[in-house]
């Protein structure tokens, strides 16, 4: 009998990314005592080098989970993520580790640094587990980076001696720490008094004009709006990834705003008369 190929799930080979990260109808089922719960409802998302995104909406929509997909983290339930070239949805998880530890630097909103550890031995940790440079060049590395986020005064200390915002500076010089091409951040300011929030701001700014690509989960919508790029989420999809800056171009699909060109082959809409 003739079958559609469409019909045959999975039979033809993925096309290759065209993008730095590509979500492909990505869907995430969470189970629950209730049954399955759709946390991701089949979001397309791309994201080109040097890009700074801010990723808004409500508590709950799913931004922590689509976090987690682009770091593999997690796993989709079904679609594809394309990240640095890599298809990460069938890697084993030996091969996500190494992958994830060269290719993605994570930001959480509760910076998450090994407490027993001080400051430079947590910024030290991704490379020994990535085996990069030698054991005394991750030294000089972690204090370069120390250095680079204002902290390397405070390198010997316990992460909980010093405050939010400092181990949120350590987080980022631990994420840079396998010099990786994209940053996650997970609501990086959302635990930090505002000032302290700028302060961590300017240094993701300063991390995307140094080349990195960054994605950024915030619930700060006037630093969001900072960003070159915002994507909505509600209820488990991307509602636009419209972009915020201006005089750079609509994403494709868009509807130009009126007043600009007439749709070809109809006529130019006649501006009123004044009288
Ligand atoms: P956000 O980060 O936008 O606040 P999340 O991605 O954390 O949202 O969660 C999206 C939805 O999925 C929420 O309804 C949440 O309760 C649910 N959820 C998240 N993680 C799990 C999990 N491990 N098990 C079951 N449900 C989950
Ligand atoms: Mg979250």
């Amino acid at each position: 009998m003739f079958r559609r190929r469409s019909t045959r799930r999975g039979a033809a080979p993925p096309e290759p990314p065209r993008h730095l990260v590509e979500l492909r109808r990505v869907v995430k089922d969470y189970v629950t005592d209730a049954g399955p719960f759709r946390a991701l409802r089949g979001v397309s998302l791309d994201v080109d080098p040097g890009e700074f995104i801010a990723v808004v909406g409500k508590s709950g929509c799913g931004k922590s989970t689509l976090m987690n997909m682009l770091t593999g983290i997690d796993r989709p339930t079904d679609g594809e993520v394309w990240v640095a070239g890599s298809d990460i949805r069938h890697m084993g998880e030996g091969r996500m580790a190494e992958w994830r530890g060269r290719t993605v630097g994570v930001i959480f909103q509760f910076f998450q640094l090994l407490p027993t550890l001080t400051v430079v031995e947590n910024v030290m940790l991704p490379m020994d587990f990535a085996g990069l440079w030698s054991p005394r060049e991750r030294l000089d590395r972690a204090m370069a980076l120390l250095e680079q986020v204002d902290m390397a005064d405070q390198a010997h200390k316990l992460p909980l001696s010093t405050s939010g915002g400092q181990q949120q500076r350590v987080a980022i010089a631990r994420a840079l720490a396998n010099d990786p091409p994209i940053i996650v951040a997970d609501e990086p300011t959302g635990n930090l008094d505002s000032a302290t929030a700028e302060s961590i701001f300017e240094l993701f700014h300063g991390l995307v004009d140094g080349g990195k690509t960054v994605i950024m989960v915030s619930h700060d919508h006037d630093l969001a709006a900072r960003t070159r790029r915002i994507v909505h989420m509600v209820d488990g999809q991307v509602l636009d990834g419209a972009l915020a800056a201006p005089g750079l171009e609509p994403a494709p699909g868009l509807e130009p705003a009126p007043g600009l060109e007439p749709a070809p082959g109809l006529p130019p809409v006649p501006t009123p008369a004044h009288t």
